[in-house]
C-alpha cells in the first residue's frame, strides 16, 4: 500500500516539475498543438500532419518527430540548416522556402512574398519580412526585401502569422484577423520589443507569442500589451 501510494506521489510530483511545453488551442478541425523548440524554430501538430519551422540542429529534436511538412523563412544559419533538414524529412515530406533558400534545398517548392498555395494538404501564403534600416553597414539590411518569406497559414479555420526576421513593416501591421501570431525581436536583426508592441497593437492578433526573442526584454513587450487586454501575450520557451 506504502509503495503504491509512494510511487504515485512520485508521478504526480515528476509531472507537476516537467510540464508539458507545448500548447494545445482548439481550432474548427481539431487541437492545433504548438511547441517551441528554440529561437527561431517551432513545431506544429495539426489533423495528424506535423510541421517543422526554420528547423536548427541547435535546437533538441529528441523524440520530436519528422515532418510533413518543413517552412524556410531564410537562409541565416539559425533559419536554413540543411543537415536538421534531412533529420527531419522522411519520404514524402514537403519543403516551402523563398528562392534564396531554394538554391541550396533544392527539393523546395518555392513561394515568393505574396504567393499562397496549398502544400501537403495546407494553405499557405508567404508574406514579406524584411529590414527597412538596419543592417551590418551602412547601405546593407540584414535581411533584404523579397529575399525571405514569413507565413500565413490556415489551419482549422485559425490563422496563423510566423513573422520571420523582421522589422515592423507595413505589411505586417496590414495584416487582419490574425489568431495567433508568432512574432521575432532582438537587436540588432530584427526589431527591439517596444517596436513589436507597436506592429502587434497595429494588427491585433488574439494570441501573440514572442520568439526569436534572445537577449530581449519580454517584459517591456508585455507591458506595452497591457492595455490592450484583446490581445493575449504568451511567453514561452524559445530563447
Ligand atoms: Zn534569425
Amino acid at each position: 500500500m506504502k509503495t503504491i501510494a509512494l510511487t504515485l506521489a512520485l508521478v504526480a510530483s515528476s509531472t507537476n516539475l516537467l510540464p508539458g511545453p507545448s500548447d494545445s488551442i482548439q481550432t474548427a478541425e481539431g487541437v492545433l498543438k504548438i511547441t517551441p523548440v528554440t529561437h527561431g524554430s517551432l513545431m506544429l501538430e495539426f489533423k495528424g500532419k506535423v510541421i517543422h519551422i526554420d528547423p536548427w540542429g541547435r535546437g533538441d529534436y529528441t523524440g520530436l518527430p519528422q515532418a510533413d511538412l518543413i517552412l524556410i523563412t531564410d537562409i541565416h544559419g539559425d533559419h536554413l540548416d540543411p543537415a536538421q533538414v534531412q533529420k527531419l524529412k522522411r519520404s514524402g515530406t514537403q519543403i516551402v522556402a523563398p528562392q534564396a533558400v531554394a538554391r541550396t534545398v533544392t527539393e523546395a517548392v518555392v513561394l515568393h512574398n505574396g504567393q499562397k498555395k496549398v502544400v501537403a494538404g495546407l494553405e499557405i501564403e508567404a508574406v514579406p519580412m524584411y529590414n527597412h534600416k538596419r543592417g551590418p553597414s551602412p547601405g546593407k539590411l540584414y535581411h533584404d526585401r523579397g529575399r525571405g518569406n514569413g507565413y500565413l497559414l490556415t489551419l482549422g479555420g485559425k490563422r496563423v502569422y510566423i513573422s520571420g526576421d523582421t522589422a515592423c513593416i507595413s505589411e505586417m501591421k496590414a495584416l487582419t484577423a490574425i489568431d495567433i501570431a508568432f512574432v521575432t525581436m532582438n537587436l540588432p536583426y530584427t526589431m527591439p520589443p517596444e517596436e513589436a508592441a507597436e506592429c502587434v497593437k497595429a494588427f491585433k492578433p488574439r494570441i501573440v507569442y514572442p520568439y526569436h526573442y534572445r537577449g530581449s526584454d519580454l517584459d517591456v513587450f508585455t507591458r506595452a500589451l497591457e492595455s490592450h487586454p484583446d490581445i493575449e501575450v504568451r511567453i514561452r520557451d524559445w530563447y
